[in-house]
């Protein structure tokens, strides 16, 4: 399986010169395997991937981890939606007993257009998403984190081989965590790839606790309890710049190297 970053930026785009190695597109990860595309939440960097799609007959498959702005913005923007001989399968979301889609974006209102003048075909799956990828012989499977409003981590395995992808987690939040760090790493363990939410570093606390986002030093930790294979951290914060992530990635592969683990600040574009 091919796993490719298509925005790693967390709660909103952040275009500017100090960002542009790792670039300022919000969350999109897509997962392919021979025909197939199961793509992780539309941030804006959906619209990029949506180009390298216009024309192939891949079967697209659409799931969110939850409904915050910069994981859903950039759904609009995806140009196969725009394809008239193109079947997209939009998983509907559901968190404790409510349900959302991405075709709310297209209420005419906050986007000019109504989901009946979308020209590709939604098959539209209202019922559990990770049921439907199941019967569709997608092995995978979902856990609850640690979010304020809630949020999903995703597992995908493939002939032997599985990558994790949590864009939203604060792996350490105060109060009761919905996630306890040994069930995060009984979820992680073994994997091959581990793309995780590092929006923030130690200086950042204690302001930034409770707000759903992990410190990367504590995302190493998982890493290596889980005995990860790579870890990508993801969800960089908009303020972050290119060296300052630069030097995030330089000091967690120091923690991870003696672990035998390999680390890389995600960005546009890694392909795993
Ligand atoms: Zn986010
Ligand atoms: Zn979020």
């Amino acid at each position: 399986m091919q796993i490719t970053c298509w925005g790693v930026r967390g709660s909103i785009p952040a275009p500017d010169p100090k960002n542009t190695r790792y670039g300022g597109n919000t969350s999109c990860l897509s997962i392919e395997a021979e025909d197939r595309i199961v793509i992780i939440d539309a941030g804006t960097g959906i619209r990029s991937l949506g180009h390298e799609l216009l024309g192939t007959e891949k079967e697209i498959y659409i799931v969110l981890t939850h409904v915050h702005s910069d994981h859903v913005e950039g759904f609009p923007f995806f140009k196969p939606l725009y394809e008239e001989d193109r079947t997209i399968h939009l998983l509907d979301h559901h968190y404790e007993g409510t349900t959302w889609s991405l075709l709310e974006r297209f209420d005419g209102f906050h986007f000019p257009l109504e989901p009946s003048q979308i020209p590709a075909t939604i098959h539209r799956v209202e019922s559990d998403g990770v049921a439907y990828l199941n019967d569709e012989g997608f092995d995978l499977t979902r856990r609850v984190v640690n979010h304020p409003g809630g949020a999903y981590g995703y597992r995908l395995s493939l002939e032997g081989r599985s990558v994790v992808h949590i864009p939203d987690n604060e792996i350490d939040p105060p109060g009761n965590a919905a996630a306890p760090f040994e069930e995060l790493q009984s979820f992680c363990s073994g994997a091959d790839v581990l793309v995780h939410d590092a929006q923030y570093v130690l200086e950042d606390m204690p302001e930034k606790s409770g707000w759903g986002h992990s410190v990367l030093r504590d995302v190493c930790r998982l890493a290596q309890e889980a005995e990860v294979g790579h870890l990508a951290f993801f969800h960089h914060d908009p303020e972050r710049s290119d060296e300052a992530l630069d030097a995030m990635q330089e000091d967690a592969r120091k923690r991870l190297e003696t672990h035998g683990i390999e680390c890389t600040a995600a960005y546009e574009g890694l392909t795993l």
